[in-house]
């Protein structure tokens, strides 16, 4: 037996989050770094979304919440999130979306201090808010998103301010949020985030 490592698959196990406002490139940035570094992406926007478009029973519950840029409840994404997370080992992860509220973050630490699973970053991107709302407008144009308008993106800015400002104090309080300028080319965050991932706070 190679008793040189210690007898822990977790190890390869990476966790990150990425907070923000919507419209603050969570998706795109997500996505480039999970493919880049051979991690799952969970964008539990993409997935509610998919419910949608395939018309089950949670697609047609959340239909109407999220058109007028509400959250779905906490225990939806929750046992969602719970489920997915059984399903993976390791566990190499990039949360986009999720937690949005106080409620699920603490869900989500459970869940992880259960599964012997540690948080290694929780990455910020801030974006003043007219930008986002011009951002998602713009957006809005291609992405047939019936939240993608500016009534609904106003609405979505206020909920974040809300419920998810307090996600982020509670992760900073553990010391672990890096806030990143969100703005500038794609290219110049992505820089930023890498530099964040590889010197976590
Ligand atoms: P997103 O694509 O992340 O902007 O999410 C679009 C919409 O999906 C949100 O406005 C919410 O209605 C819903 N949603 C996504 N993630 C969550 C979450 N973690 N908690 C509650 N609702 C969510």
């Amino acid at each position: 037996m190679d008793n040189t490592r210690p007898e822990n698959t977790k190890l390869e196990n990476q966790v990150i989050i990425f907070l923000g406002a919507p419209g603050a490139g969570k998706g795109t940035q997500a996505a480039r770094l999970a493919t880049e570094h051979n991690l799952l992406q969970i964008s539990t926007g993409d997935i509610l979304r998919d419910h949608i478009a395939r018309g089950t029973e949670l697609g047609q519950r959340v239909e109407p919440i999220m058109k007028q840029g509400h959250l779905v409840p906490d225990d939806v994404l929750v046992s969602m999130i719970g489920e997915k997370l059984q399903t993976l080992e390791p566990v190499r992860v990039i949360f986009d979306g999720f937690p949005r509220t106080l409620a699920q973050a603490e869900a989500l630490d459970q869940m992880l201090l259960q599964n012997g699973t540690p948080l290694n970053s929780v990455l910020l991107l801030e974006v003043p808010t007219e930008e986002l709302i011009a951002r998602i407008v713009n957006r809005g144009i291609s992405s047939e998103r019936s939240d993608d308008n500016e009534t609904t993106a106003r609405a979505r800015q206020q909920v974040y301010h809300d419920l998810t400002q307090p996600v982020v104090e509670h992760y900073r309080k553990q010391g672990l949020v890096q806030a990143l300028e969100g703005r500038g080319s794609t290219n110049e965050v992505y820089a930023r985030i890498l530099e964040a991932v590889q010197t976590p706070a």
